[in-house]
């Protein structure tokens, strides 16, 4: 049974998410009304294309879960808790299967996180997904891409490179099996966004972003806008089991480097700080390497025995 677009917005959205007292006004009127929180407003916005940053046919709920991860992700980054979201939907048609899956992923993970959704927007045309998150950070403390200095020691959370194997598997390009299938593909269609890492991060990293472009072109992105250099240790790269079993090393390392939709933190932190990042963050359980250091400088290395490598595969040009 087709569904018009306010029907559509009732059944699916209006419930979706979490419930929060802040909501003054919420969908149904022609904006939102919310309490701002005390501190700073951060605020961010992604967009998700369908054969673009996700697979035609890829699963509704991992669409859902998707559009708002890469959000939160991008708040994860700044230090920030997310409160709010909207979601501006373009859809080929009003597929109520879809609809359930897509909101009930989206859903899942705003009520993890607390987040109310609390407007958008509802279009007819190519699947397309807009989402809008807003967040807050007490005055002064967000994270951002251009603190970091010379000698300061670079991190990044989970195994990376996951992602990028788990797509490849869902276009076909990779085989893999049982556990370790499984394992690689819920890493590229249900992402974590790190944001108790990244809430604690606060007064302990320099600077921070997440990766969602691959690991050295990120790192590189972090080190040009703190005005160093990034050197990238090969061999510390943390890779998970799965990964490494099903491409063999070398390949796992040139994903962990260079591919995409990873969604973890990559950080910096200043020597003097170590001591308190290890105390309060314990690296086995808030799952953290070191993988480099920040140099003065400019551009990216990857070091292996202490010589930088040179690689051939094409994403790797900008070695240089
Ligand atoms: P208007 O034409 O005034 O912009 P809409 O008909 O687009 O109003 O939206 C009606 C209400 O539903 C608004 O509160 C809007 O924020 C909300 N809304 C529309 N689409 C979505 C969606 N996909 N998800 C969440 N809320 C939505
Ligand atoms: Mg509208």
């Amino acid at each position: 049974m087709p569904v018009d677009e306010f029907g559509l917005i009732d059944r699916y959205f209006r419930d979706a998410g979490a419930q929060r007292a802040d909501v003054l006004t919420g969908i149904g009127d022609d904006a939102a009304v919310l309490a701002a929180p005390p501190g700073e407003l951060v605020v961010a916005t992604d967009t998700l294309v369908s054969g673009v940053h996700f697979p035609e046919g890829s699963p509704a709920q991992s669409i859902g879960h998707r559009a708002l991860a890469v959000n939160l992700s991008d708040l994860a980054a700044m230090g920030a808790t997310p409160d709010w979201a909207l979601l501006a939907l373009t859809l080929p048609a009003a597929d109520e299967q879809w609809l359930e899956g897509f909101a009930a992923g989206l859903s899942a993970l705003a009520r993890e996180h607390g987040v109310a959704l609390v407007g958008g927007d509802t279009t007819r045309g190519p699947l397309c997904v807009t989402v809008q998150v807003l967040g807050h950070v007490p005055a002064g403390t967000a994270l951002l891409r251009s603190g970091a200095a010379a000698g300061d020691l670079l991190f990044v959370s989970g195994t990376p490179g996951d992602a990028a194997a788990g797509l490849a598997i869902e276009q076909g390009a990779c085989n893999a099996s049982g556990a370790q299938r499984d394992y690689l593909r819920q890493r590229f269609l249900k992402p974590t966004p790190r944001l108790s890492l990244g809430a604690r991060l606060r007064g302990l990293a320099s600077a921070c972003m997440d990766v969602s472009d691959g690991l050295l072109g990120d790192a590189a992105k972090l080190a040009a806008a703190s005005g160093v250099a990034v050197e990238i240790d090969y061999d510390s790269l943390p890779l998970s089991p799965a990964l490494r079993a099903v491409c063999g090393d070398s390949r796992a390392r040139e994903l962990a480097l260079a591919g995409g939709d990873d969604y973890e933190l990559c950080f910096s932190v200043a020597p003097p700080r170590l001591p308190q990042l290890l105390a309060r963050l314990p690296p086995r359980q808030w799952h953290y390497t070191q993988i480099g250091r920040l140099t003065a400088g400019g551009g990216s290395r990857v070091l292996r025995g202490g010589t930088v490598m040179q690689f051939s595969h094409p994403g790797y040009r900008h070695f240089g």
